[in-house]
């Protein structure tokens, strides 16, 4: 569900090449430097319409051909980008104006690799990475090592998890899954090094400097930031913990303790990120919302473009242009019957202008109905900055672009769906704590995880958490943070930071934490602007042109300024503040502790 493409999206994924070209030994002028900027526009326009194209085409017919030109796209794209990357330090005492200092400044911090200028060193580093996500992609769990027919993959181990209410059976499936971590070690130990020898080469401390300089502000001062808006939430989530717990301890017994972390794997989930499966297991009594969209949309046989047209539909409720004829045309909504494609969703803006397209393998559940939202909002955002220089088309910050469509979602509401005929009448309030519960599962849950995985990178990257102690580390900040604990102890010959994809894949993770947090901040904002005055969960920014100028304010800057510029455009602050997350939830905190009185809250 994330966005793809655009230039500064794949310089984000790219690795550093060694050398450069270009440079030369004399001082530098203003004049120089801008011709530099023309030329690095020009090209990154050119190399990203055609990484773009080969992309778009390598995902919806994959053949050996098509995967070696999209791979051929990319590594031009990523070859240039390097190159400019390292040639804008050249400018670095120079005194240039504003908005071509801050693109000399967005080369150097957007790459999240950088491999070292030797050239041995570099091959090394790309390699692990490949051959740490193939070993991710090729994660197999065996329950009997001489049948491969009892072998799982990771869908199959994730349906387990979701839907199995037998102890035994999730927690064989959650310690098969970790079995595919702990060969990656070594590797990601090397991984490590390298990839701070080319971050240092840079002038970053370290990887995990570099990824936190591209925040706008010091690397110390962010992380200190995502503590206090964690501190925020922690009330709520504190609540929902102890509630989950109770409930868990009364399906499963003494495998859940009264008091103390919840088990790891009874949460529905792999990594305990989402815990929307066992709404079964927790879901409050007499508050069924007597609706499920899911069986709405299947029984008017709801057309996967009708879907995509009521997604639209919002966006332009709220003053946005309509989709081009050609998104119409040339996105895919369904699964092919006959060819390979990658069905994983996902936004394009293939030429940077708008040729927005969506790639999706649309059902007629609830779930995508989500998607839909979540994916236009990033066709919406990078039309919004079409017209700027090619490094400031793309978000704020990386947390904006994802968190943009699900502000739309939470519009969502039934009283929304009531308004567009999906819905004969919405539920009364008294069922709010059903909705709300829900969600909370899905988005309170997430929070702390969101945190924990680039907490411990950096720790990692910093060298402040040795190889040897890679594991408890990781378990010490998934105690601290989410409250959770393992089944069985992991010692530290396990690896089970390397379980979740984006560790081996080497994308960092903050931009979820941060959508997360801004979702809330944005619906907050929007549903001031459009007038509502119910609870925040109950507003929807349906129809409201003034929601949508404010909306509008925020995605036209694009990357152009610093994001609390961009955050202060839409919501009139300059500080992402998690509160709005408590004013959405409110009605369930209160009843939370309600339920929780008497019972120890905290583990
Ligand atoms: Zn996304």
């Amino acid at each position: 569900m994330r966005q793809i493409i655009s230039a500064v999206c794949v310089l984000a994924l790219l690795s550093l090449g060694a050398g450069c070209t270009g440079a030369s030994t004399t001082a530098p002028t203003a004049a120089d430097a801008k011709k530099f900027l023309d030329q690095v526009d020009r090209t990154l326009t050119r190399l990203s319409l055609d990484a773009n194209r080969a992309g778009w085409v390598g995902q919806n017919f994959i053949t050996p051909d098509t995967e070696a030109m999209d791979a051929r796209g990319t590594q031009a794209l990523a070859d240039a980008s390097s190159r400019f990357a390292k040639e804008a330090v050249r400018f670095d005492t120079l005194d240039l104006p504003a908005d071509q200092r801050r693109q000399m400044t967005l080369l150097k911090v957007s790459l999240v690799l950088a491999t070292p200028s030797d050239p041995k060193e570099a091959e090394e580093l790309t390699t692990l990475v490949s051959a740490m996500r193939g070993e991710y992609g090729r994660g197999k769990w065996c329950r009997d090592a001489a049948k491969p027919e009892s072998c799982l993959n990771i869908d199959d181990i994730t349906k387990v998890l979701a839907t199995s209410r037998n102890e035994k059976e999730i927690r064989a499936a959650w310690e098969g899954w970790h079995t595919i971590a702990p060969p990656m070690k070594k590797e990601y130990q090397r991984f490590a090094e390298l990839s701070n020898k080319g971050a240092k080469e840079l002038g970053f401390a370290d990887t995990g400097a570099m990824w936190r300089a591209r925040y706008d502000m010091a690397p110390d001062a962010f992380a200190k930031e995502l503590d206090r808006l964690y501190e925020q939430l922690r009330p709520l989530y504190l609540q929902l913990h102890a509630y989950v717990r109770a409930k868990l301890h009364k399906k499963y017994g003494d495998v859940v303790p009264e008091k103390g972390p919840l088990p790891a794997h009874l949460l529905g989930n792999i990594w305990a990120q989402d815990w929307s499966n066992i709404y079964d297991v927790v879901a409050p009594a007499n508050a069924d919302v007597g609706y499920s969209l899911t069986d709405i949309l299947k029984r008017r046989k709801t057309s996967a473009t009708n879907m995509v047209k009521t997604g639209e539909h919002f966006f332009v409720s709220l003053g946005f242009a309509p989709l081009p004829k050609t998104f119409w045309e040339r996105s895919l909504f369904v699964r092919p019957r006959d060819r390979e494609v990658v069905c994983h969703a996902s936004a394009w803006d293939i030429d940077n202008v708008d040729d927005l397209r969506i790639k999706m393998c649309i059902d007629q559940t609830a779930e995508d109905f989500t998607t839909i939202h979540h994916e236009l909002g990033h066709n919406f955002y990078q039309r919004a900055y079409d017209t700027l220089p090619m490094i400031f088309r793309d978000s704020a910050n990386d947390g904006f672009h994802e968190a943009t469509g699900d502000t739309i979602a939470l519009s969502v509401t039934p009283e929304y769906l009531v308004k567009i005929g999906l819905l004969d009448k919405a539920p009364d309030a008294s069922r709010d704590i059903g909705l709300l519960m829900s969600k909370a599962l899905e988005k309170v849950a997430f929070i702390p995880f969101g945190l924990v995985i680039d907490q411990w990178r950096w720790k990692v990257f910093s060298g402040e958490v040795a190889p040897d102690r890679y594991n408890s580390a990781w378990w010490d900040l998934r105690l601290k943070y989410q409250g959770v604990a393992p089944p069985s102890a992991r010692g530290d010959q396990l690896f089970d930071p390397g379980a979740k994809y984006h560790v081996p894949d080497n994308t960092p993770y903050m931009r979820y934490f941060l959508a997360n947090v801004l979702e809330f901040q944005f619906h907050r904002a929007l549903s001031k602007a459009a007038g509502c005055t119910a609870p925040l969960h109950r507003c929807s920014i349906y129809e409201s042109k003034a929601a949508g100028d404010k909306l509008n304010a925020m995605l036209s800057l694009g990357l152009s300024k610093p994001w609390p510029d961009a955050l202060e455009a839409m919501t009139g602050s300059r500080q992402m503040d998690a509160s709005a997350i408590l004013d959405y939830f409110r009605p369930l905190q209160a009843w939370l502790e309600e339920q929780n009185k008497g019972v120890a809250v905290g583990w």
